[in-house]
């Protein structure tokens, strides 16, 4: 098998690619890689760090990956150098320190079968043990990501056809996934048994188009059809056949409970659930948990406002602009290090002080997960004149790495598993601070029971347990 990505990694040591990420993609619509361009735009919020846009066209694949937004790295003439009627597409978070190339996604490969351009939203958990089974056997790997392990296991399969090839090798996988591949005839979505990361699919006329997010949907002018199911792989080709394959029996549901408090764009839908509503009901019930005497609600823009906009309706208190967010600014969790996030959320953040001046301030944000933005806020608001500051957090204490998708900092990192609430409380210097309930937030969500007292969520964050392995003790 080849690997021929344009970019080769300095050093060979990267993060793992295919955390928090969006991926998008077409089939069976003449401007596919348009389609992904604006698709992906609206799944910028998953990922600034790269993009890339591949395309099957006669016979062959067009792409272009590079660092930084959709909207810098793809002019009209790339778009119309991808021509075909399938694209993928991908935008990828920084999940360490570096930034390379290398870890732009989709990654594209070569082998006996065929070609195959992947795009992955997730972590496999079980990677590094099959990387070593595939080096002992005598792969070679380009990179450390996921999806090249994926690649890998397709090239080994020796069956029939490159469907049933990444049918076999997606059994193989633990973790938590969505992939859209494309070969030169076929797009392949497929997406674990647990269902951990969001995944949809949706019809513009007669194309298909699939995204992390039903936001991207909107933006394309598509419609929700359905989700990729757990454990589900769809192949389809541009003549609108599609098949609808099992890999692997569904397992313990793990919709990612930190896409309905943090990730997901307020305006998309998961499994059914619109995100603003839920945030809203997050933000009531917090109030109903821990109401406290004050003037006025302020939310931590932008990931928080659906959450205070409930807490202040709940609690009948003002909801009011107390902070403002420059929007030319990416996330705080860009910044590489400690030192420049600090100073990333004084670039980011501002109070209004004719607001908050003299005001007993609530104010409420989705998490707190190393207490930067928190410490930050408190400061700006007692800076701005705010005489009391109460701090409320839509999810309960942030306390354990995520092993399925979402980059998180090593748990000594995690403020919540070092310190409790008054300690937090303390070092952040609010007056008051309260987080949700694990029940709170579990019946504010919304979704339907699934058999377990988590309703088919994974908790892992907050409860260190996770609905699959995380094989972290064998290691
Ligand atoms: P921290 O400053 O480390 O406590 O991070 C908390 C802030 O980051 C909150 O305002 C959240 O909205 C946001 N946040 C929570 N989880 C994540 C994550 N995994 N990646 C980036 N930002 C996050």
């Amino acid at each position: 098998m080849s690997f021929y990505n344009d970019v080769r990694a300095p050093g060979g040591a990267f993060s793992h690619p295919g955390e928090e990420c969006g991926i998008f993609g077409a089939v069976g619509h003449e401007e596919a890689s348009f389609l992904n361009y604006y698709g992906l735009h609206a799944l910028q919020h998953r990922g600034q760090e790269s993009c890339g846009i591949c395309s099957s066209y006669g016979g062959r694949f067009h792409h272009r990956r590079g660092m930084g937004l959709v909207k810098e790295v793809f002019t009209q003439e790339h778009l119309e150098e991808l021509p075909g009627v399938a694209a993928i597409g991908h935008v990828r978070y920084s999940t360490s320190g570096e930034s390379h190339l290398v870890n732009a996604q989709p990654l594209i490969f070569r082998y006996r079968g065929g070609e195959l351009a992947i795009a992955t939203n997730g972590t496999l958990t079980n990677a590094p043990e099959l990387r070593a089974e595939l080096e002992s056997e005598g792969s070679i790997f380009q990179t450390t990501s996921d999806t090249e392990v994926l690649a890998h296991l397709v090239a080994r399969s020796r069956e029939a056809s490159l469907e049933e090839d990444v049918f076999q090798a997606l059994n193989r996988l633990d973790g938590a996934f969505a992939f859209l591949i494309l070969t030169n005839e076929r797009l392949i979505a497929a997406r674990d048994p647990h269902g951990f990361r969001p995944f949809s699919m949706g019809r513009l006329g007669d194309a298909r188009v699939f995204a992390s997010e039903t936001c991207a949907f909107d933006a394309v002018g598509a419609t929700f059809d359905r989700e990729v199911a757990p454990g589900e792989m769809l192949v389809l080709d541009d003549e609108g056949n599609q098949e609808s394959l099992q890999f692997a029996e569904p397992r313990r549901r793990g919709v990612c409970t930190m896409e309905y408090v943090y990730f997901a764009r307020p305006d998309s839908d998961l499994d059914g659930i619109n995100l603003h509503s839920a945030r809203k009901r997050l933000g009531r019930r917090l109030a109903r948990e821990a109401l406290v005497e004050a003037d006025v609600v302020t939310g931590v823009p932008d990931s928080s406002i659906s959450a205070a906009i409930g807490y202040a309706e709940e609690s009948r208190l003002p909801y009011e602009m107390g902070l403002i967010k420059n929007r030319y600014t990416g996330r705080t969790f860009i910044q590489p290090s400690q030192g420049l996030r600090e100073q990333g959320v004084k670039m980011k953040l501002s109070a209004v002080r004719g607001v908050v001046a003299g005001k007993r301030v609530v104010m409420v944000d989705d998490s707190i997960v190393r207490g930067t933005t928190s410490l930050r806020i408190v400061r700006l608001l007692r800076e701005a004149g705010a005489r009391e500051v109460h701090v409320r957090i839509s999810s309960p204490p942030f306390q354990n790495p995520c092993y399925f998708g979402i980059d998180t900092p090593s748990r000594d990192e995690l403020i919540a598993s070092r310190l409790t609430v008054d300690e937090i409380r303390e070092k952040i210097g609010a007056d008051s601070l309260h987080f949700l309930s694990r029940e709170g937030m579990v019946e504010a969500i919304g979704r339907p029971e699934c058999g377990h007292p988590d309703r088919g969520h994974c908790l892992g964050c907050f409860t260190n347990e996770y609905p699959a392995p995380t094989y972290e003790e064998e290691r």
